[in-house]
């Protein structure tokens, strides 16, 4: 029953907005968010003549108090379609501690109840790979990969070397892979997939140092394959879903940062805003998509439109003082609606 609901929303592009609590000890803070209401987010605006507001609409908002659990559930048919042999693309999108890697993976310390998407999606796919395994016979693999200064690195190395690095993309002839050359890693149960996201984790970190979290100025990228063979007819069908936890959108002050930093920025910049443009450009249904613009677009080509879905997550903090971050993250969402 579920499968069909994906057919019902409107368009292949849908939009969903999650707000970030306060930290514990920060009670006292002036919120930004003024309202939440539905699919309707008002947030306050300072201004010198006291008080502005805006309000933002959104297939579905997520509040602070929101769990995990409540939030997999409303895309549970999205990730469900990837086994009817569609094609899914999840982003998380918002600007450095606004929740993203809260959402996709989950806490520092994971536990079943905070587990993120990226688990919770892996068992359910499990579960009705396991419920039709009268009729279908399901193969699922994943690959897991970062992209960094507009290079891509693989995460599922073991070695630890990267000897292959940067990655070549390719267009997507190749078995329907378009990074062919990072490890494709067999999954068969929620634990196969809880390794490989503890050395994809192990493996980002390496060269980060506390404060230079690279992490949150690379794209991450979990794909799954999935084949299902029809056992009755032989047909086989392809699926794939790309979970993304994209670099933090914050704009970094071009008059203070120089370097390796702001050659991080440029490249975060050029790329979160050719995703927005594919993604705006698909919302209208133009002729022209430009995919070549960056890494990340040429990665997900064949997963962008078409008759793939797409959903794109952003994420807000609610301090009264991330007011401007908050406001483009919500105009950067209105555009691709
Ligand atoms: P980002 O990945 O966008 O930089 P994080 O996911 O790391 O942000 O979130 C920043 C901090 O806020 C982390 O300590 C995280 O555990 C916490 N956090 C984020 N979202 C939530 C939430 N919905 N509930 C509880 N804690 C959250
Ligand atoms: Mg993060």
């Amino acid at each position: 029953k579920l499968y069909n609901q994906v057919q019902d929303l409107k368009g292949s592009i849908r939009v969903y907005c999650r707000v970030r609590p306060f930290f514990p000890g920060q009670s006292n803070h002036l919120s930004a968010v003024e309202n939440i209401d539905d699919g309707t987010l008002t947030v306050n605006i300072p201004s010198k003549n006291g008080k502005g507001r805006r309000s933002f609409n959104f297939n579905k908002i997520f509040g602070p108090s929101a769990t995990q659990a409540e939030v997999f559930l409303d895309m549970q048919p999205l990730v469900r379609s990837v086994l009817d042999g569609y094609n899914v693309c999840i982003f998380a999108y918002g600007q450095t501690g606004s929740g993203k890697t809260y959402t996709m993976t989950g806490p520092k310390e994971i536990t079943e109840k905070s587990q993120g998407v990226n688990y919770r999606a892996l068992s359910d796919l499990f579960l009705i790979a396991d419920q039709r395994k009268d009729t279908f016979q399901y193969d699922v693999s994943v690959q897991m990969i970062e992209i960094y200064n507009e290079q891509v690195r693989d995460l599922l190395v073991t070695d630890g070397t990267n000897k292959r690095y940067p990655l070549p993309i390719r267009s997507s002839s190749q078995k329907g892979l378009s990074v062919p050359d990072a490890s494709l890693v067999p999954v068969s149960s929620t634990i196969d997939v809880i390794e490989l996201m503890n050395l994809g984790q192990r493996n980002r970190a390496v060269g980060a140092t506390a404060l230079n979290d690279r992490s949150s100025r690379s794209h991450s990228c979990l794909t799954v394959h999935v084949q299902g063979r029809d056992l009755t007819t032989g047909a086989i069908l392809r699926g794939c879903m790309h979970l993304v936890d994209l670099a933090g959108s914050e704009r970094v002050d071009k008059s203070e940062a120089t370097g390796d930093r702001l050659k991080e920025a440029q490249h975060i910049n050029k790329s979160l805003s050719a995703l927005g443009d594919v993604i705006a450009s698909l919302a209208q249904k133009n002729s022209h998509v430009p995919y070549r613009n960056s890494k990340l677009t040429q990665l997900l080509q064949d997963s962008l439109g078409g008759q793939a879905k797409t959903l794109m997550f952003v994420h807000i903090s609610p301090e009264s003082d991330a007011i401007g971050e908050t406001i483009s993250t919500l105009k950067f969402a209105e555009r691709v609606a």
